[in-house]
């Protein structure tokens, strides 16, 4: 293997391996075959590459996105790489001249969409001397998956066609049945199945609960203005929310847009290009986006609703911080989101799995032990250590005797005869005086008022404990009332105490990642923070502008260029000469022939200026 290093540092500028890739490097080289789970972000895309330029011949990629052909094509291409796609989107002339570059030979990766592949299978591939090849996005195979493509089901034919030549499969998504599927359809040959942890370490976890429309949307904005000029994603679950999100966020001076199925493919293209390029920082989007987004600097992904399964979830916020920087995600879920996603549930014609995947989603929000560890544990992978990345370990919870405040609630809910929500309920408690409740007498309850000490949102928050802890159940069949349980009723007969969790205002919980932790958590690499004001700072910053320059004349996304995690490590290292800059992770030939000069001639000049 040690063969490799020199090769992936020539190309893509890396010293080392990540996890596993040096493992399945070595298989297919070997002319076997595999199938490779790792998390977005791993690093799929070397397993294949790399192999592509050691192996004679032409690698083919088969991808079912055109955009995330374009991507990896062009980040190849700037890495001084011979690749190109054929798809459907190239005009026939073009299309004839990448045919016959593939016929001499001169073309080391070629990505295909599955209909491109078996429409050349005949001519072109037949005659071509054909390295590997590497079925990206291998779960769209599977009915079973999210992203089942009926296309993908005919590719077992490139087995039979090309018995000798060594395929990988790659995906992200990891459930047993895909996996299985996936090497059934393709027929692979005694595959070895590599799966890598599915741990992002980088992305920080917080989820916010019982917030209204009004102060999510504050919490959204602080929660962008503290990453300014950064790219992330908005999710919502409706298109109308995606909308009124992103017009708040532009009356705030936050470029944003949206992006559903219900606008037209321009439009939507346009977003997501705008965003590609750093045009806007943030999509407000429902989960059609995403799937064809390979930009390696989303620096945070933010869920407006609560998505119906871990599995979305992780694939939603998976798209943040590819690069292995420092990420940061936030989730909002409500009783409303519940109510709405449990009838979807129910309506899908699969209602017991998609209960079941919801109440695992639910618990994972209500969790006061570490997220990361019920997220991996989900994914069958068990962590001996709490995180220290997620907003439960940095804030442990306080919890004190709240057995008067329960039976306050409680006693209201009964004195009502269980038929109030959640918002009458604490009208009643702090005695809000709204018309309907003197209409329904409720102000003549002993209960009314009983708890004016407290805000209404520490009510709220409190009564969504009651309902995590079992005291209280919503009534989902009967317009979502409020029910005693046995248990809330020995609480509420003083039988029993109940512990509840001290409230915290949101901004308590979802500040920056403290730095005295990030020491102790178990990073794969270490995280720099760049502080306010300082040489590293301007650095940055004028780096970043470089960059939009260089991309701007070449046309092509600023992170192509150079990926966020290149320009820290240009920001940490200060390289002063070429060779010196050759050490940049991400550096390779190319790129240091290309960059390598103005990029160094600018350090020079702001570090100059700094004496
Ligand atoms: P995936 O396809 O698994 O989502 P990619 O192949 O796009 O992931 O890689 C994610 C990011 O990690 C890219 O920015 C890539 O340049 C970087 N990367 C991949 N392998 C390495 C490595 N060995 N060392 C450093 N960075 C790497
Ligand atoms: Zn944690």
């Amino acid at each position: 293997m040690q063969e490799l290093i020199p090769l992936l540092k020539k190309y893509f500028g890396f010293d080392t391996f990540r996890p596993l890739q040096a493992e399945v490097i070595e298989r297919v080289i070997g002319k076997k075959d595999s199938l490779v789970l790792m998390p977005t972000g791993g690093g799929k895309s070397i397993c294949f590459q790399l192999p592509a330029m050691y192996m004679p011949g032409t690698a083919l990629v088969v991808s079912p996105l055109i955009a995330l052909m374009k991507d990896q094509v062009e980040s190849l291409v700037a890495n001084g790489i011979p690749a190109a796609a054929l798809n459907s989107m190239l005009p026939e002339n073009e299309r004839q001249q990448v045919r016959q570059r593939c016929l001499q030979g001169e073309i080391k990766l070629l990505y295909l969409s599955p209909e491109g592949l078996l429409s050349e299978l005949d001519w072109l591939l037949s005659r071509m001397d054909l390295s590997l090849i590497a079925i990206d996005e291998a779960h769209c195979i599977s009915r079973w998956g999210h992203d089942f493509r009926p296309e993908y089901t005919q590719m077992a034919i490139v087995k039979e066609r090309f018995p000798q030549v060594p395929v990988i499969a790659l995906t992200a998504t990891a459930d047993k049945i895909t996996r299985l599927d996936i090497i059934e359809q393709l027929k692979l040959e005694d595959p070895q199945l590599f799966i890598s942890s599915f741990d992002r370490p980088n992305l920080s976890l917080s989820v916010q609960r019982g917030l209204g429309k009004k102060e999510k949307i504050t919490a959204i904005v602080n929660f962008i203005r503290r990453h300014k000029d950064q790219s992330g994603i908005v999710y919502c679950m409706k298109r109308a929310d995606t909308e009124d999100v992103a017009q708040i966020l532009n009356t705030n001076n936050i470029r944003a847009a949206a992006y559903h199925a219900g606008l037209s493919p321009r439009e939507r293209d346009k977003t997501q290009n705008d965003f590609i390029n750093d045009r806007i920082d943030v999509v407000c989007a429902t989960i059609a986006f995403g799937m064809g987004i390979d930009k390696s600097n989303v620096r945070f992904v933010i869920h407006y609703n609560m998505p119906g399964s871990i599995e979305n979830y992780y694939q939603e916020i998976g798209r943040a911080g590819r690069d292995g920087l420092k990420s940061d995600t936030l989730l909002f879920y409500s009783l409303g989101d519940l109510v709405l996603l449990r009838r979807f549930a129910e309506e899908s014609g699969q209602n017991e799995v998609n209960m079941e995947k919801l109440n695992r989603m639910q618990r994972f929000c209500e969790t006061d032990i570490c997220r990361r560890r019920i997220l991996l544990n989900y994914f069958g992978e068990e962590s001996e250590h709490d995180c220290g990345n997620c907003d439960v370990c940095q804030n442990p919870s306080q919890r004190f005797d709240g057995s008067i405040l329960v039976q306050k609630a409680l006693s209201a809910i009964m004195r009502t005869e269980e038929k109030i929500g959640v918002q009458m309920l604490i009208d009643i408690l702090r005695a809000s005086g709204r018309a309907e409740l003197h209409q329904l007498g409720y102000d003549r309850l002993k209960t009314y008022g009983a708890g004016r000490d407290l805000p209404f949102k520490v009510w709220k928050e409190y009564i969504y404990q009651m309902l995590q802890l079992g005291y209280i159940e919503v009534d989902y069949a009967k317009q979502q009332v409020l029910k005693v349980t046995p248990l809330g009723r020995k609480v509420l007969f003083g039988e029993t105490h109940a512990q509840l969790t001290t409230y915290r205002e949101p901004e308590e919980i979802i500040r920056p990642v403290k730095k005295e932790r990030e020491k102790k958590t178990p990073q794969a690499r270490p995280i720099q923070v760049i502080a306010a004001n300082t040489i590293e700072e301007t650095l940055m910053d004028s780096l970043k502008q470089l960059r939009r320059q260089i991309a701007q004349q070449e046309s092509m996304p600023a992170y192509i260029i150079f990926s966020d995690a290149a320009l820290e490590d240009m920001v940490y290292q200060k390289p002063l000469t070429l060779d010196a800059f050759a050490n940049v992770r991400g550096v390779g030939d190319m790129k240091l022939q290309k960059y390598g000069p103005v990029f160094v001639a600018l350090i020079h000049h702001v570090l100059s200026a700094d004496k």
